[in-house]
């Protein structure tokens, strides 16, 4: 049997800084990872001919923490600039590109590199699903892993726990704790928040196809209000030695729902791209295609906190792209819905969600209760840019 202070349960953005944040106030901290890389949907497949970021497409100056994480990692020269400006497909098929330019940034190792570089030194366990929790009589959550992947006998424990996985899978852990005495209302916020799904297609070409993809006059498209299609990159375009293109094709929500429970993924994959041919004939002939299935991809009804804390049975806080949406000081808190505006801010609610967990966290090991710490961190924009800075200069 294995004792933490802390575990950590879900290796994305989230969980990793708050991981880090922990581990550098000192404290012994595990994380439990259902899959075998890092990064959760800040995800990067291989293909044969290379790699594609299926998931987060790119990063962007969204708030002070992808600001602050973004100037890092292009100084160790994670990340690179990609492009300014994102072509938009409108109603009537025009392509009009960004009116004001926004640098994204990405890697040519793969978007996973930036969770590469937030898991450094962690102690991460691999290909473990946590299946159950509950709180023993000693004080101590116990766990209950599954592998995924190469099997472990190890029982795990812990003084306290972070979840920080989408919404709808923390509720399968949260909701049997009802019996051992969690707070109704904790679970109830949880339910409230909203996921939509997306379906991805990554498509790799013939090398024969390279010099068509590079002279395109765009390298990313948003669609405005088609039914199916959201996003239609080069990925490629992020490696100046890509040996051919490589595309990636994400849906719309709406395409996804539909599609969601299909048993014939690379039919519904196929479609997406031959709808993708509206940008050009060829995205229909691919040489590889691979399809991943995203059922919890963004959060469209997040909650206006920056975690859900509970003290009793015992500490446990969840979070993620879920929580903390919404910047607060330039005031799109829409008061008449009582929600945080997310669009666009998933990342900076994540790291957000990770950093104020770990810090409500270390105010309980000092003597504080969760509720208390939770009225007492009310992290500023400028504070919580700073604690990101003060944890990735320690990495
Ligand atoms: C297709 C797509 C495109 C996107 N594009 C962008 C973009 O361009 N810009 C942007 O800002 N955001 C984008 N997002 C959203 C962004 O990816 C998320 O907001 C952010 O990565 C969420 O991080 P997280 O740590 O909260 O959760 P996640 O990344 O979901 O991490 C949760 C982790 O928990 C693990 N896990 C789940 N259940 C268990 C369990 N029971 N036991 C153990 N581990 C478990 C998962 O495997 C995962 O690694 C995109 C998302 C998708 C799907």
């Amino acid at each position: 049997m294995v004792n933490s202070d802390v575990v950590v349960v879900g290796a994305g953005i989230a969980g990793l800084i708050c991981a880090q944040r922990l581990r550098q106030m000192g404290h012994r901290v595990i994380v439990v990872e259902k899959s075998r890389g890092l990064g959760g949907r800040l995800a990067t497949r291989r293909l044969s001919s290379g790699h594609a970021d299926h998931g987060v497409r790119c990063l962007e100056v969204q708030g002070a923490l992808t600001q602050g994480l973004i100037d890092r990692l292009c100084k160790c020269q994670i990340l690179q600039p990609w492009v300014d400006r994102i072509h938009t497909f409108d109603r009537s098929g025009i392509l009009h590109l960004d009116d004001s330019p926004q640098p994204r940034f990405t890697s040519a190792t793969g978007i996973t590199s930036v969770a590469k570089f937030l898991g450094t030194g962690l102690e991460i366990w691999h290909g473990q699903r946590v299946k159950g929790i509950t709180a023993t009589a000693q004080q101590t959550w116990d766990l209950t892993l599954e592998p995924t992947g190469a099997p472990s006998a190890s029982r795990l424990t812990a003084n306290a726990l972070v979840i920080t996985i989408p919404a709808p899978q923390a509720l399968a852990l949260l909701e049997p704790l009802l019996h051992q005495g969690l707070a109704p209302d904790r679970v109830a916020m949880v339910r409230s928040v909203k996921f939509s799904p997306c379906i991805t297609s990554i498509a790799a070409y013939s090398a024969v196809q390279q010099p068509i993809a590079t002279s395109l006059p765009w390298r990313a498209v948003t669609f405005l209000d088609d039914p199916d299609l959201d996003w239609v990159a080069i990925d490629s375009s992020k490696r100046p030695d890509a040996p051919c293109p490589t595309v990636i094709v994400q849906s719309t929500a709406r395409f996804a729902k539909e599609h969601l429970e299909t048993s014939d993924l690379q039919r519904v994959g196929q479609q997406l791209l031959e709808r993708a041919t509206v940008l050009a004939s060829w995205l229909a002939a691919p040489e590889v295609l691979q399809v991943h299935r995203w059922r919890y991809a963004f959060a469209t009804q997040p909650l206006p906190v920056d975690c859900v804390v509970a003290d009793y049975p015992l500490p446990i806080l969840c979070g993620g792209d879920w929580c903390g949406g919404g910047d607060r000081e330039n005031g799109d808190f829409d008061q008449k819905h009582a929600k945080f505006d997310t669009r666009g801010l998933r990342i900076e609610s994540a790291l957000r969600s990770g950093l104020s967990a770990a810090e409500q966290l270390g105010m309980k090991f000092q003597g504080i209760s969760l509720e208390a710490a939770s009225q007492a961190v009310s992290l500023s924009n400028l504070k919580v840019g700073a604690m990101l800075a003060e944890t990735i200069d320690q990495i």
